[in-house]
């Protein structure tokens, strides 16, 4: 994927947060202050306005740059979270000219302990590292078996998806939701679903 191809996913990531709003702040009214939908749709309603900007910037910056861009607009947890998501992300694909799975991979782990440091947190916590870290996993375990990327993008939104299912039946110990304690089972959590969501984007763009 090139720089021009990850400009435009992230005008469709941009638009698929916007569309979810209502749902993804639903979701957080439920177990936590109702603001995860505002929240994303701000931040990525500022990426957007600068994605013009960074056409002639190599895949990583444009990461780097989004990264950045939500750390400083979004309010909530989610967005210093999300935001050093992308920016270790980009970190990874340093110099490169496009983005290549195992690269990816790289960036994604990278991505992951990014935010277990700066959350605190670990999986099984009902955050949306349940549905990132089976994700990375079920993306690498497809890419080693056939070196097929829409493949395994599709296997990774699969079990992202029984990721979001899996934060149902735990109680939230990490963030708002967890001063609900048990009576945040039942339900799901709003960062592994809008994280679901943006992967699906990826594995569509394919
Ligand atoms: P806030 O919780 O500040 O209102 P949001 O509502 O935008 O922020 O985001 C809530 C989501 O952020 C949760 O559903 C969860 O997935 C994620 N989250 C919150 N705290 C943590 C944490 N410490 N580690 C990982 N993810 C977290
Ligand atoms: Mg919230």
């Amino acid at each position: 994927m090139n720089t021009q191809q990850l400009i435009a996913l992230m005008r469709r990531i941009a638009a698929k947060v916007e569309e979810e709003k209502a749902f993804l702040t639903e979701l957080d009214n439920v177990i936590g202050d109702g603001d995860h939908g505002i929240n994303l749709a701000r931040g990525f309603g500022e990426v957007e306005k600068k994605l013009d900007t960074l056409a002639d910037k190599e895949p990583g910056d444009v990461l780097k740059s989004v990264g950045m861009t939500l750390v400083s607009t979004v309010g909530g947890a989610s967005g210093p979270l999300y935001g050093t998501g992308f920016m270790k992300l980009g970190a990874a694909l340093k110099g490169k000219a496009d983005i290549a799975v195992p690269d990816f991979l790289e960036g994604f782990q990278g991505a992951i302990e990014g935010i277990m440091q700066r959350g605190r947190s670990t999986k099984g916590e009902k955050t949306m590292l349940d549905a990132m870290i089976p994700a990375k996993q079920a993306i690498e375990d497809s890419w080693s078996g056939d070196h097929n990327a829409k493949a395994a993008f599709a296997a990774g939104v699969a079990a992202a998806k029984e990721g979001v299912e899996y934060t149902k039946t735990i109680a939230a110990t990490k963030g708002r939701a967890s001063y609900l304690g048990e009576r945040s089972i039942g339900h799901q959590d709003p960062g592994a679903t809008s994280f679901t969501m943006m992967l699906e984007i990826v594995g569509d763009a394919l």
